[in-house]
C-alpha cells in the first residue's frame, strides 16, 4: 500500500487562527484512492522549520502532499524550503511563469512584479496547473518519493488535486481506488445510527469493509469503504451498501453527494413541481439553502420573509384574527403561511416555518426552540411542532433543514413503491420517523 504524509504550512495554522481543513480534505481524497495516510506535519513559516518538516515527512513515506506557501509574498517559502530540503536548485521556470501571467490575463489585471517569484521553483520539477488562482503547484522527486506542493487556498487546492494530482498518482502508483459510498442522512443522531447499523458493522468489518460516521449538523454522513485489495470486494460492497440503505430507510436523502435542497429539487423536478418558501424565524435561510443548489431556478421562484405579524398578513394573507387568537408561533399560522405562499406564488408546494429562535421571547408554553414547520401542496397541508431547545443559530438552522426535510419525506412517501421498485430484494424498508426532524 502506498504510504503518504501531509505537510501543512502556514503561520495561521500554528497560531490557532485557522483550522487545517486542507489536511483533512487531502487525507480524505488520498484515502479514497487507496493510499494509507500515516500522518501530517504542520509548520510555521520559517525556512529551517519547513526544511525539517519536509525531510521528516519524506523520510518513511512513499508520497508527500503539501499545501500552502506558494504565493508571492515573503512568508511564502515552500519552493525555497523544498529545494533546500532535497538538495535541489531554485531556478526560474518559464512554463510556470507563463501560467502566472495567463492567470493575470484571466482576471484582467496587470501582474505585479512580486508575482515573478511564483515561477522560481526547485529544479527539476513538474508544474501543476492552477485553473483558479495564480500560484502554480509543483512536484519534485525526493529520492524516489514524490513531494507534491499545492497552494493553501482550499478552492485552488481542491481542483488541482482532482484535475492533475490524483490522476497522476493513479498512474504513477497504479492505485486501485477503494469502493466507496457516502449515505447522507438527516434526523437521527450519530449514536442512533451507530445503534441501527451495529449488527451490520459487526458482520462486514471483519471481512474488510469500513463504516465511518461524520456528523455535520444537522446531517450525519455514513461512509462505506471497501479497499480494492479485499477479497470479493465488489460483492461485499454491494451487500454492505444494501444493508446500510435498508437500515437508514427514509432517513437517507442522498448517496450521490447531493445536498438536502438538491435532493428535494430532484424530487420536485421529477414531477414537474415548484416550491415557494414562507419564513419567519429563519429569516431567508431556507431560500438561501435552496438557491445554493445549482439549477434551483428550475423549481424555486418565491421566498417570503415574513418576520413581523403584519408581513404575514400583507405578503401571505394570514388573517390578523388567526394570529391574535393562536399567536404567530402556532399550527394555524404555520399552515396559513404555507397555504398563503402557495396561493400567492402559484407554486405546486410551499414550506413554512414559524418559531421562537431565542435567546429571548420564550414563554412557559412556547419556550425558546419551539418551532412549527409545515408544507402545503395539491394534496393538502400539514404542520408539525418541533422543539430544538438549542441556541439561536442552531434553532434557525435546524428549522430550515426541517422544513425542507418534511416536504422531502412527504414526496418520497407519495412515490413509495415506484421509488424502491427493482432496487430492493426483501420487504420495503421500515420508515423511521425520527424525533428531531
Ligand atoms: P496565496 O497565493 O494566497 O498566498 P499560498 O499557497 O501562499 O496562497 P498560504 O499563503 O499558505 O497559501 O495560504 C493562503 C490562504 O489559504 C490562507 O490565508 C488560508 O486562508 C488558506 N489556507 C492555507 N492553508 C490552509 C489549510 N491548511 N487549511 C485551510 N485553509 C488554508
Ligand atoms: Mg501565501
Amino acid at each position: 500500500m502506498v504510504r503518504a504524509r501531509i505537510v501543512s504550512q502556514g503561520e495561521e495554522l500554528v497560531t490557532g487562527q485557522r483550522t487545517d481543513t486542507n489536511a483533512t480534505r487531502v487525507a480524505e481524497l488520498l484515502t479514497d484512492r487507496g493510499v494509507r495516510v500515516l500522518g501530517g506535519v504542520t509548520s510555521c513559516d520559517e525556512v529551517g522549520e519547513l526544511v525539517d518538516a519536509y525531510r521528516l515527512a519524506a523520510r518513511d513515506a512513499d508520497l508527500v502532499v503539501s499545501t500552502g506557501g506558494l504565493g508571492p509574498t515573503s512568508d511564502d517559502l515552500t519552493a525555497e524550503a523544498v529545494a533546500a530540503a532535497f538538495g535541489l536548485a531554485l531556478v526560474h521556470h518559464p512554463g510556470a511563469m507563463a501560467q502566472v501571467e495567463a492567470a493575470f490575463v484571466r482576471i484582467g489585471r496587470p501582474m505585479p512584479a512580486v508575482n515573478a517569484k511564483q515561477a522560481l521553483l526547485p529544479s527539476p520539477c513538474e508544474v501543476v496547473p492552477n485553473p483558479t488562482g495564480t500560484a502554480p503547484g509543483f512536484i519534485v522527486e525526493a529520492g524516489g518519493t514524490p513531494v507534491v506542493c499545492l497552494p493553501g487556498v482550499p478552492s485552488e487546492m481542491e481542483p488541482m488535486m482532482a484535475d492533475t494530482v490524483l490522476p497522476w498518482l493513479e498512474r504513477r502508483f497504479a492505485l486501485r481506488p477503494a469502493l466507496r459510498r457516502t449515505f447522507r442522512a438527516i434526523g437521527p443522531g450519530e449514536s442512533q445510527l451507530q445503534e441501527r447499523l451495529d449488527d451490520l458493522i459487526r458482520e462486514v468489518e471483519p471481512r474488510g469493509a469500513q463504516v465511518g460516521f461524520r456528523a455535520t449538523i444537522p446531517e450525519v454522513h455514513v461512509k462505506l469503504v471497501v479497499p480494492a485489495e479485499v477479497e470479493g470486494a465488489e460483492a461485499l460492497f454491494e451487500a454492505a451498501a444494501r444493508g446500510i440503505a435498508d437500515r437508514l430507510g427514509l432517513d437517507c436523502f442522498a448517496t450521490d453527494g447531493a445536498t438536502l435542497p438538491a435532493a428535494l429539487g430532484a424530487l420536485l423536478v421529477a414531477r414537474g413541481a415548484t416550491l415557494a418558501v414562507a419564513e419567519s424565524c429563519t429569516g431567508g435561510m431556507i431560500a438561501q439553502l435552496v438557491t445554493s443548489a445549482p439549477g434551483s431556478s428550475d423549481w424555486f421562484g418565491y421566498g417570503y420573509v415574513t418576520y413581523a405579524d403584519r408581513a404575514k398578513t400583507d405578503l401571505l394573507g394570514v388573517p390578523p384574527d388567526l394570529i391574535r387568537e393562536h399567536g404567530a408561533v402556532s399550527e394555524a399560522v404555520c399552515l396559513a403561511m404555507a397555504e398563503g405562499a402557495r396561493a400567492r406564488s402559484g407554486a405546486t408546494f410551499a414550506v413554512s416555518v414559524t418559531g421562537v429562535a431565542g435567546p429571548g421571547g420564550g414563554t412557559a408554553q412556547k419556550p425558546v426552540g419551539t418551532v412549527w414547520v409545515g408544507y402545503a401542496g395539491p394534496d393538502g397541508a400539514s404542520a408539525r411542532l418541533l422543539r430544538f431547545g438549542r441556541d439561536r443559530e442552531a434553532n434557525r438552522r435546524f428549522s430550515a433543514f426541517a422544513a425542507l426535510e418534511r416536504l422531502r419525506r412527504h414526496l418520497v412517501r407519495a412515490d413509495e413503491g415506484t421509488l424502491f421498485a427493482g432496487r430492493r430484494r426483501g420487504p420495503p424498508p421500515t420508515l423511521t420517523e425520527n424525533e428531531q426532524i
